[in-house]
């Protein structure tokens, strides 16, 4: 589903990504790992088209990011035909960006009517599933600032969910919460993965990943330093690199 080949990403002379390599088959869990300034988050913005690559090649669901092929030659794809594109890609930030002045089922049911343009009545039933699903159907009618970042933070998993994509990204969607909340967003990814959804998750939860992740990547410098079975990469690195930053997570 994801299949990244050398990627490159520069800003102005800095170059951030220095070729990526990584594939994501279908209803696969990668975990990506690394030290802050790495490029993880540059690397999922690539994978959600929020950027445009400046070298090798990046296919998100057999289609070049940014760019379409046509004639054997690669073309840049205009905002527009991006932004339908990116609709298929969930995405969920360490900060929950919810619409404040809109309700818990408001922040879920908008993507699928406005993006989606589906009759409001079918996206809020859908809607009120996805709440249930991640364990807030209660909370429907309330507003961001009544929820825990916790719950918060589930809501924005089921917006997510509600446009039915094809592949969620998860930008360490739970550094921002208190200890006590992190074990509840887990909860709802490991279900998810155990669904059978596709997800990229930025994260240092070690003991996450080695549970649902089939593949764990340690970043470094904007290079894959190695990849694996998640087991393997946690339990028994090969690069010292690896070895002294899990030191320090766990
Ligand atoms: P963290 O763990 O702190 O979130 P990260 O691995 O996600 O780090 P990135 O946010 O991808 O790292 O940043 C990688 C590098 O790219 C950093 O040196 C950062 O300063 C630089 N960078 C990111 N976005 C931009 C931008 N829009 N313009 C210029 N430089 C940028
Ligand atoms: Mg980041």
């Amino acid at each position: 589903l994801v299949d990244a080949r050398g990627v490159v990403k520069t800003y102005g002379d800095h170059t951030v990504l220095h070729g990526i390599d990584l594939q994501v088959h279908a209803g696969q869990v990668v975990c990506l790992l690394g030290p802050s300034g790495s490029g993880k988050s540059t690397f999922l913005r690539c994978i959600n088209h929020l950027e445009r690559i400046d070298g090798g090649r990046l296919l998100v669901d057999g289609q070049d990011v940014g760019y379409e092929q046509r004639h054997g030659k690669l073309y840049e794809l205009t905002e527009r035909r991006i932004a339908r594109r990116r609709a298929d890609i969930g995405m969920v930030f360490q900060r929950f960006n919810l619409f404040p002045h809109r309700t818990a089922l408001e922040n879920v049911v908008e993507g699928p009517v406005v993006v989606r343009r589906r009759a409001r009545a079918a996206a809020r039933d859908r809607g009120m599933e996805l709440l249930d699903r991640v364990g807030l159907a209660h909370k429907a009618a309330s507003y961001p600032a009544q929820l825990s970042g916790g719950q918060q933070q589930r809501v924005a998993i089921a917006r997510a969910l509600a446009m039915d994509p094809r592949l969620v990204l998860f930008d360490e969607p739970t550094s921002a919460l208190d200890p006590e909340l992190v074990g509840e967003v887990l909860d709802v990814m490991r279900d998810l993965a155990a669904d059978g959804m596709t997800m990229v998750v930025v994260t240092h939860e070690v003991g996450f990943a080695r549970e649902v992740a089939d593949t764990v990547a340690f970043l470094a410098d904007g290079v894959i330093i190695e990849s694996g079975d998640a087991r393997q990469v946690l339990d028994d690195p090969r690069h010292e690199r690896t070895r002294s930053f899990l030191a320090r997570v766990l």
